[in-house]
């Protein structure tokens, strides 16, 4: 079905936020989305590991993801009932305890789990070494790539663009639009769409907009083979209570990271060897596995505002410009809600009732509290 649009949309940037905004609008708008690279989800989004977790990240990153479980679902973007589980060591009784209380108001399915029934879970972990930890049986691996590939498509169904190595340059403001000029010309829009994963203050700089802190963290993961005759298939994310390394089953072998946050400046991030040694010492040395020589190596940027909530909104100091940015270590869990909520406030509307019933309001998510807080002394 075409669109019989209003609106001229560009987004910029082919990653998950770029891409599931495109989706999100396509109804309303005639959407082109530009993006640098010659294929999409190239960065960030093509190299995460895949968790859809509600007990991840600060209160509204949790409300964002519990607004998008439906939608994951619904969308058949679930690839595996995964579970997710916190490991605390000795002397940790007292922070799991608490975490176990913190998580389950949030999440009432999230049970405390004693020493022996972790081992039972994750027999790697000896009983010894554990005080136990705490469980998230509805964590979910996602279906990335299906994602990416569901919003672009349905973007294209609906008579919107997908314009891959092409590169946006700069931005100025157009009478009542702005233009955008790129590496193979330049287009009009009655808005910008500023989804430039661990560019999106570069490209504000394009507008000639001061940034908003936006920081491109490195995370470093690889694979690696399970003990011999171990069925991983039913292991959860394993993730460290303190956040020194996780793993995860994926495709009948493990991910495994250091679960760094390096900074970084944007760019196409490598992995360091020393990363991933050090995150193999450490999963050595908490579990009886032995990893010897780690495969397929990767690195990605995980990109944060000075809260670490994502920012979403009109940009007051260029009608027009929509940042779309600073989804951390959340992207997929997040994305779809914050572009069903994008989307709403682009045409005027309050945040959506059902995201707004868990205490997200448009104010949290806008750019104008990094502008606020900047200009008062
Ligand atoms: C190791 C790792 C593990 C992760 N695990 C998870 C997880 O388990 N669950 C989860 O939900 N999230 C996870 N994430 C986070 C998630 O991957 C990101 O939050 C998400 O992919 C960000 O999407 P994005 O579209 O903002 O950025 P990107 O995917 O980086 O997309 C931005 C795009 O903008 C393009 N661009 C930039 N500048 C320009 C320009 N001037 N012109 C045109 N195009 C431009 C770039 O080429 C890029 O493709 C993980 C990330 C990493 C690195």
């Amino acid at each position: 079905m075409q669109s019989n649009p209003s609106k001229k949309i560009i987004v910029i940037g082919g990653g998950i936020a770029g891409l599931s905004l495109a989706a999100a609008m396509r109804d309303w708008a005639e959407v082109t989305v530009i993006e640098r690279e010659p294929h999409l989800g190239y960065h960030a989004s093509g190299r995460s590991a895949a968790l859809f977790t509600e007990t991840y990240g600060n209160r509204l990153v949790r409300a964002l993801t519990l607004a998008s479980r439906q939608a994951i679902v619904e969308g058949g973007f679930v690839a595996h009932q995964r579970g997710a589980l916190h490991v605390g060591w000795k002397g940790d009784d007292a922070a799991i305890d608490r975490l176990a209380g913190e998580l389950q108001a949030l999440v009432p399915s999230v049970r405390r789990l004693s020493a022996a029934e972790l081992h039972a879970l994750v027999p790697v972990i000896a009983i010894e070494a554990t005080c136990g930890g705490v469980y998230e049986p509805d964590a979910v691996d996602v279906d990335t790539g299906k994602m990416l590939a569901a919003c672009a498509s349905a973007l294209k169904a609906s008579g919107g663009t997908i314009r891959t190595g092409e590169e946006v340059r700069a931005i100025s403001a157009l009478g009542d639009g702005l233009r955008v000029e790129t590496s193979a010309g330049a287009h009009t829009a009655d808005i910008v769409v500023n989804a430039a994963g661990a560019w999106v203050d570069v490209v504000a700089g394009m507008a000639g907009l001061p940034g908003l802190g936006l920081r491109p963290k490195r995370r470093t993961a690889f694979l690696f083979d399970p003990p011999a005759a171990t069925d991983i298939a039913g292991w959860p994310l394993v993730v460290d209570l303190h956040e020194q390394f996780y793993f995860k089953p994926d495709a009948g072998r493990l991910i495994g990271s250091l679960a760094d946050e390096t900074d970084s400046e944007p760019c196409d991030a490598y992995p360091e060897d020393i990363d991933v040694a050090i995150a193999v010492d450490r999963i050595e040395q908490a579990t009886s596995m032995r990893i010897g020589r780690p495969s397929t190596p990767w690195a990605g940027l995980r990109t944060f505002a000075p809260d670490r909530t994502p920012v979403a909104g009109f940009d007051p100091r260029l009608p027009g410009f929509f940042w779309l940015g600073g989804q951390g270590g959340y992207g997929f869990q997040v994305s779809l809600t914050l572009a069903r909520l994008s989307s709403a406030l682009m045409r005027g509307e309050p945040v959506p009732e059902d995201v707004a019933a868990l205490g997200v309001t448009a104010a949290a998510l806008a750019p104008d509290r990094f502008l606020t807080r900047s200009a008062t002394p």
